[in-house]
Parts: C-alpha cells; structure tokens; sequence
C-alpha cells in the first residue's frame, strides 16, 4: 500500500505483490477489474459536523460493499462502521485519547469542522498527522455545504456558530464531492486509489483545494466566459431544485441554493475527462 500511495503522491514506488484478482459483483458500470490486496490500506472514516449521508453512501455499495471489507481494505477508525473512536479527556467507557489514534492510509472525512468545538478541531489535526491522505468526503467537508448558513444559537451548544470545509483548517489531499456522494463514485474511488488509478482520481485531485462553491459558479465560470452550452445537466445535478434554464442557460434561485458545488462539478464544461470517459466506455 505504500508504494501506491507514494505513486498516488507522486513520489513513485513500485508495485507491491497482489493476491488473485477479483472484481466487483454486477457492477456493470464498471468493468474494471480489481485485486484482492496482500497488504490492506488501512482506512479511518471520521465524522465531524455532517449528517451521516455519505457513510450511509458508502454502505450503500451492497455488490461490492462485502469484498470491499473483507479483501480490500481494513477499517481501522470510526465511529459508525468499526465503534473504533477516541475520546479527548479520560472516559471510563472509552479510554484511549485520541493522540493513540492509529496511522492510516486513507483518511475519508465527513462533514465540515465547528471552530468552537475543540474535540473536532483536535480530531482533524491529529487525523492529518495520522493519515497519509485525507479525503474530504461529501460536500460539507469538501466546501461546507448547508453548515455555511450556520449562525450559533441553538441549544445545547448556542455558542458552536462557525463551520469551515476541512481544507480551511487542514491540508486535504482529495476531494468527493456530493450530497450525499454517490455509492458508485466511493466504490470506484476507492477501486482506484488501491490500484493506482490516477486518470480516474486527477479530478478528485484538482478540487482538493476548492472551499468555496456555489451555484454562481455556473454563471461565474461558465456562462461568463462562453463555456455554457446548454446541456441542462447543472439543472438534472441540484437537488434542490435551484436552477432553471432560461433561453438556454442556467438560472440559480440563490434562496434554493445550499451551496453544495454539485452543479459545476456535474458540468461537462467544468473538467471533461474525455479519456476516462472513453476508457469507460470502450470507445
Ligand atoms: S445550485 Fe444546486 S447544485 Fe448548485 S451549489 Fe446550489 S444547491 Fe448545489
Ligand atoms: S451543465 Fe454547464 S454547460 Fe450544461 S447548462 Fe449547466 S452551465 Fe451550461
């Protein structure tokens, strides 16, 4: 696994011996072909300010979800999937701390980080120290979604009132965005990261660093500079239903608008990875 993630880096490495290959069960979207791996990554699944709809994504992989757990990968930190979690001050139910946190190969992180929350805050750091690579899974952790519009005052933290995307605090080495992500795009995400595939992973890669996002990104980025051509697929993308087209180009309700970043990451004209595409589809 650590040649891999030195390739996934950039770093090089060379291929480390695999066990038989197997491949994911009626998953006819994908015919790619994955191994059985010798050397498991470790994975941690940690979850901050989200709402558990991209864990739920994740498990939602029921032809590959098996084999995924058993010959792929090991979960080694989570709250949900493993009851693996650590505790900032001494708890009698669960006493270890979370600087015992075990090293990771992947760190897949949801929901985006409260400032005032020092448990989340120290989670995060200690996970990026942790982890060779962070992911920030979903939206809310990628660019913070819905909790941008947090303003406090609620019961019982009313003072837990800023919410950041992780890659405002910590450096995030990739990113899937989605609200909730999409169970074929965490499958073929992680598919990819254990063999290596960097075709599939550069977009994932490019967007690591976006925080920000918005539905005007489509008029900012798109429909100002030419790009726009209609398609409707920004519209198909919302699910809020926050965009109309209107003579042939995207129009945000921005009071619709939960700021999820769906739509331009769904524009064909925002990346088009037209060599993946015809990979995928045999072309
Ligand atoms: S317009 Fe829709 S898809 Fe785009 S960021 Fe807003 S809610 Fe998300
Ligand atoms: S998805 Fe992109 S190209 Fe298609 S209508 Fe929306 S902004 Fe235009």
């Amino acid at each position: 696994m650590l040649a891999r993630i030195k390739r996934f880096l950039g770093l090089g490495g060379k291929p480390e011996k695999q066990a038989k290959p197997i491949k994911p069960k009626d998953d006819e979207s994908s015919q790619q072909e994955v191994e059985k791996v010798a050397d498991k990554p470790r994975i941690g699944y940690i979850h901050l300010s989200g709402c558990s709809g991209d864990g739920m994504a994740l498990t939602e992989n029921y032809d590959i979800l098996a084999d995924l757990l058993t010959d792929m990968v090991d979960i080694v930190y989570g709250q949900t999937l493993v009851d693996v979690w650590y505790e900032d001050g001494n708890n009698q139910n669960n006493p270890q701390m979370i600087d015992d946190m075990p090293e990771m190969d992947l760190a897949l992180v949801e929901g985006s980080v409260c400032l005032q929350d020092e448990h989340s805050m120290h989670e995060l750091k200690k996970l990026r120290e942790k982890s060779k690579l962070v992911c920030a899974f979903g939206s809310c952790a990628m660019n913070g979604c819905f909790t941008r519009f947090s303003r406090g005052g609620q019961q019982a933290q009313p003072k837990h009132e800023a919410f950041l995307p992780i890659g405002d605090i910590v450096q995030v080495d990739c990113a899937i965005p989605g609200c909730p992500v999409s169970p074929e795009i965490v499958a073929k995400t992680v598919v990819a990261l254990i063999n290596g595939d960097m075709d599939y992973l550069q977009p994932m890669l490019d967007i690591a660093g976006c925080t920000y996002n918005c539905g005007c990104d489509l008029q900012k980025n798109i429909v100002n500079k030419s790009l726009c051509t209609g398609c409707g697929t920004c519209a198909m993308a919302c699910q809020t239903r926050a965009i109309d087209m209107r003579e042939g180009r995207p129009e945000v309700n921005i009071d619709r608008c939960i700021k999820c970043g769906i739509c331009y990451t769904h524009c064909p004209r925002s990346w088009f990875p037209a060599e993946q595409i015809n990979k995928d589809l045999g072309l």
